[in-house]
Formats: C-alpha cells, sequence, structure tokens
C-alpha cells in the first residue's frame, strides 16, 4: 500500500518508477501545469523569496483579481490538506461559481489562510505581471 496520499487518493496511479523516470514525468507535469491541464506534484524551491506585493495598498483598485486565476498546489500543499482544492480538476485550487478562489473572504477580499496560503499566491509578482491585473 502506498503511504503518498496523492497517489492513493486516486487519479494517480503510479508503480514503483526509478528516479529519472520521476523527474521526466515532473518535468512533463510542469509542462501540462503551464499549459492549465494538469497539477505540479513535484517538489518546490522552498529556498526562493516570496514576491513583494503590498497587497492591502493594491486592494481598492485591482479587487484581488490574482484570487481569480487558476493554479496548480504542490504536492506538498495537497498532502497539508489545508487548502481546497476542485475536485474535478485535481489540484487545482477550489473556486466559486464567480471564478474567485474558495478561501477569499468576500466582503473584505481578503485571504482566509494567508500566514499558509499556496506558494503560488506567495510567489506571484502582480507588478511584473504584463497584463497589469493590480492597476
Ligand atoms: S489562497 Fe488566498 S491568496 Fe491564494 S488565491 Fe486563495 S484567497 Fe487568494
Amino acid at each position: 500500500m502506498n503511504d503518498d496520499p496523492v497517489i492513493e487518493s486516486g487519479n494517480q496511479c503510479q508503480p514503483d518508477i526509478s528516479d529519472e523516470e520521476k523527474e521526466k514525468i515532473l518535468s512533463l507535469m510542469q509542462k501540462m501545469m503551464e499549459m492549465g491541464i494538469c497539477a505540479v506534484y513535484g517538489k518546490e524551491d522552498d529556498g526562493l523569496p516570496d514576491a513583494e506585493v503590498d497587497c492591502e495598498a493594491n486592494l481598492k483598485s485591482c479587487r484581488a483579481i490574482c484570487c481569480s486565476f487558476q493554479f496548480a498546489l504542490t504536492k506538498e500543499e495537497v498532502q497539508k490538506g489545508h487548502l481546497k482544492h476542485n475536485p474535478s480538476r485535481p489540484f487545482f485550487i477550489a473556486s466559486d461559481a464567480d471564478g474567485y478562489c474558495r478561501h477569499i473572504e468576500r466582503s473584505t477580499l481578503r485571504c482566509t489562510v494567508w500566514p499558509e496560503r499556496p506558494l503560488r499566491c506567495r510567489r506571484y509578482d502582480c507588478k511584473q505581471d504584463p497584463t497589469k491585473p493590480h492597476l
């Protein structure tokens, strides 16, 4: 029996494979995730800093538009189990009918899981986004 809850939870059925094969699969998953069709289950680099964004100051103009983006959770986040993901699109962040993340407080537009928000929320820098969603 596999003790990996991600693999064990269905949708993923991986036989014993070599590290080299795992790397290839993770690389493929990364590409698929970038295409918006799959989550990445690989290790994230925790050494990189969070983006420096003053969300509080931007909120009036951006209306937390980044919290309507679709993105995959990391394997570690899925395993931790504190974030809701989309059951019909594993393991993307769960969103409601309005497209916004299920973790956002609608009246304040604040993240209810801020201290433990996903890595992609931490790393996203709207100032570097050419579409300038914060303006
Ligand atoms: S987890 Fe928090 S910061 Fe990330 S998209 Fe959801 S509400 Fe926004």
